[in-house]
């Protein structure tokens, strides 16, 4: 009756040898086979459809498409929640230059030889939209491609820790345990969000002790290196960085357009070299803009395939990426600190200041908020602004960011600081 299974993204299709079998599996088993599917396979993104294929020939079981594995859960994956990988993401969609090559190399080192010493556990650190998530998935990818039996566990910390919560309220603390110490590969991403869970650090803190005592490797990302992780603690920060650390910067010119190169192949109608060199020198600081505004010209393109995009027409077509860029730029770091202070009706020196009173700290944090949300300065550049330590940076844009939730005072000053610099709450990096 089922002639193949296949599975994109957590999206599977049971293939059967004629219509009546797709709908009385569907009405039958559909429901049951997808909660079996969650709850083996993790993500709650999973989606099952039964089709009718007329090119299969009966009782032939073959994956139907290119990229299609028939995932049968492991035994020792059984019930490890973890999130879909992309199939794009790959070693070979990866551009490489100056600003990756050595997080590449050591993400190469670790697909190559799991849990090897030296690259476990790996530690991927830099600013949003630079691949940092591609290049961690491009490791669970290459493993799971060497031996598909690895058991491959993809999760963001914020999901991990909402995981533990669940173990908790459940009383399967246990299982949780006994589930996570027995994967091959951990790949954590955003580890930064660690820091909400002091109790939830405690469990991560024994998981990694056991999955690397046993050699099995692990790979986080963050925002920033780790030591100057806020609110984890310096055990947790010792262990991150036992095995490589390596940070991906800003991509340079060359790298951008490289990076556009490789992403327009695919693309129909192609994308000329001059529009993607117009992209590559108006949008530098992510790379996931740069692909927002590719998609855009391939959208213009496909709606009108003669038309010769000048530079001029790309500024208009590009206007809001160019313009959201540039402003983040020009603002400087001076200018949102007296124009925060002159808001909260204090002086520099006081935003400047170690001084703890709320009325100071406030807008201090405020301040440093703006600066790492709303411009592309450097975590480096900020601190040396404000003349304080990293951490504090990031300890005051981590206060502000959760206050902003519950504060609309606070929103509204954040408003109106920001919308003096031509920007908008949207404009926010990462
Ligand atoms: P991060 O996790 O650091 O915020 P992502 O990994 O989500 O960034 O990357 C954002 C987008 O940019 C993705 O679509 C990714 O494929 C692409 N990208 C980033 N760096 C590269 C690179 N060096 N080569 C190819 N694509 C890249
Ligand atoms: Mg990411």
């Amino acid at each position: 009756m089922v002639t193949s299974i296949s599975e994109v993204n957590g999206h599977y299709t049971v293939f059967t040898g004629n219509q009546f079998a797709a709908e009385l599996l569907r009405d039958t088993y559909g429901i049951k086979l997808k909660n079996a599917l969650i709850l083996s396979d993790g993500g709650e993104a999973v989606t099952i459809d039964f089709k009718f294929d007329e090119s299969a020939k009966p009782s032939i079981i073959v994956p139907k498409q290119k990229n299609a594995e028939v995932r049968l859960p492991e035994k020792s994956s059984l019930f490890v929640s973890t999130m879909p990988l992309n199939d794009d993401y790959t070693f070979d969609e990866f551009v490489t230059g100056p600003s990756n090559s050595w997080a590449h190399a050591a993400a190469k080192g670790a697909a190559k030889e799991p849990g090897k010493k030296g690259f476990n556990p790996l530690f991927i650190h830099g600013g949003t939209g630079l691949g940092k998530t591609h290049i961690m998935q491009a490791i669970g990818n290459e493993i799971k491609k060497n031996n598909p039996k690895a058991s491959v566990c993809y999760l963001t910390a914020e999901r991990f820790l909402n995981e533990y919560v669940n173990a908790l309220t459940s009383s399967s603390i246990q299982q949780f345990r006994e589930r996570y110490r027995k994967i091959d590969v951990l790949l954590v991403d955003d580890i930064q969000f660690m820091s909400r869970g002091k109790d939830f650090q405690e469990e991560f803190f024994n998981t990694f002790n056991s999955l690397h005592n046993d050699g099995k490797q692990i790979v986080m990302t963050s925002d920033v290196a780790p030591k100057d992780l806020p609110g984890i603690e310096p055990r947790l920060i010792s262990r991150f960085e036992w095995g490589m650390v390596q940070e991906i910067e800003q991509p340079s010119y060359e790298t951008r357009l490289a990076i556009l190169k490789k992403k327009s192949e695919v693309m129909d109608p192609p994308v000329s070299e001059d529009s993607l060199k117009f992209i590559a020198q108006n949008i530098k600081s992510h790379v996931r803009a740069m692909e927002g505004a590719l998609g855009k010209v391939n959208v213009m393109m496909r709606l009108d395939r003669t038309i010769k995009l000048s530079d001029e027409i790309l500024s208009h077509l590009l206007k809001d990426f160019i313009e959201k860029e540039k402003k983040q730029k020009k603002v400087t770091i001076e200018e949102i600190q007296s124009s925060v202070a002159s808001k909260y009706s204090v002086s520099v020196q006081q935003i400047l200041s170690s001084e703890r009173t709320a009325s100071f700290v406030t807008p201090r944090q405020l301040a440093m908020y703006i600066a790492r949300k709303y411009t592309t300065k450097s975590l480096p550049e900020i601190a040396k602004e404000f003349e304080k330590t990293h951490a504090t940076i990031l300890h005051g844009v981590k206060s502000i960011a959760k206050r902003l939730d519950v504060e609309p005072e606070l929103k509204e000053n954040l408003i109106s600081v920001i919308s003096d610099f031509g920007l908008t709450i949207e404009d926010r990096i990462g």
